[in-house]
């Protein structure tokens, strides 16, 4: 019989810190940095979360995979984090790295010489790629009305293929819906380590702001299905599959936030994320302050409603609503 002492015998368990800047009082910032090493080699993967600041629930997910881990120790393998890679926008409730006003996930592969958010992308980067990673599984959060799911990039073409099937491969033991990103994500964390031929995909845990204990619990199941598909631990007892439309199960989904307002106004939603929509349905009204009608958006195509915007207020052009189209 192991005890819980011998248990982390068989893997080493490091709790650490990576330094990226220094302050105006001199106050060291730093990244915490979280690994479990199997005496057995095997895949290595990496947990990352809060390169938004707002997007707090892949914080605790990470922590929580980690408990499991230490407890059921990995077959084989290494898995790492950067459960907080944002801690500045994280301590002021912001996406953005406040001091710079930059989008850390628009900042990679990142560069040694250049600003706050590229050198703390290339630090992040550069440790990363030394590990020689098997897969990386980057979490966020969206608007406050969302469902979670996961979220693969565009296509990078022939030269990435092999990393880019993997990613498709994981993404459907994910056990959430998964969409395909459409839009330019020039500069994304996960988009570049495609580039780099390393298999990376995002999975979005629902609201953004306060950790949503339900959503930590399906981060968690999706995370150990997927080191259970990679042998890296025994494949859990129960397939997680979150409770998806029947229309949209095993499915990969494309990106969009069309409709778009065509008129400033008060918006009134007329749908739930997570419902199923039609063509030419009505999902949300825009009115004028005095409650005449502006505008009706109609479904452009048969899909998914992701998430809706976090305000009422509409902006000719602004998205208002995230699907994910079949
Ligand atoms: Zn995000």
């Amino acid at each position: 019989m192991k005890t819980a002492k011998n248990k982390d015998q068989l893997q080493k368990v490091r709790y650490s810190f990576l330094k990226i800047l220094t302050g105006s009082d001199l106050s060291r910032r730093r990244l915490p940095f979280m690994a479990i090493e199997s005496s057995n080699p095997g895949p290595v993967v990496w947990l990352t979360g809060c390169i938004h600041g707002d997007e707090v629930t892949g914080i605790v997910t990470i922590q929580e995979v980690f408990k499991v881990i230490r407890r059921q120790p990995l077959l084989c393998g290494s898995l790492y984090a950067f459960p907080l890679m944002n801690p500045i926008g994280f301590e002021t409730a912001s996406r953005n790295i406040t001091l710079s006003k930059e989008d850390l996930n628009r900042s990679f592969p990142g560069d040694k010489n250049g600003s706050v958010a590229e050198r703390i992308a290339d630090i992040i980067f550069s440790t990363i790629k030394e590990t020689n990673p098997t897969l990386v599984l980057d979490l966020h959060n969206d608007w406050m009305k969302s469902i979670p799911y996961t979220l693969v990039d565009p296509n990078p073409g022939s030269t990435h293929k092999k990393a880019y099937d993997l990613t498709l491969k994981v993404a459907g033991e994910s056990g959430f819906i998964v969409v395909q990103e459409t839009e330019d994500v020039k500069g994304s964390f996960s988009y570049s380590l495609i580039e780099n031929d390393i298999p990376a995909l995002t999975i979005e845990l629902g609201e953004s702001y306060v950790v949503n204990e339900k959503n930590v619990e399906y981060g968690v199941k999706s995370i150990l299905g997927i080191l259970g598909y990679l042998n890296m631990i025994t494949k859990p007892t129960e397939d997680f599959t979150y409770q998806a439309p029947e229309a949209a199960k095993g499915k990969t989904l494309k990106f969009t936030s069309l409709p778009v307002s065509s008129a400033s106004g008060i918006i009134r939603f007329l749908t739930h994320p997570g419902d199923i929509v039609k063509t030419g349905q009505s999902v949300a009204k825009i009115y004028n302050a005095f409650g005449k009608l502006q505008d009706t958006l109609l479904c452009k195509q048969d899909g998914v409603v992701l998430g809706h915007s976090d305000f009422s207020v509409a902006f000719p052009g602004a998205p208002v609503m995230a699907f994910g189209v079949f």
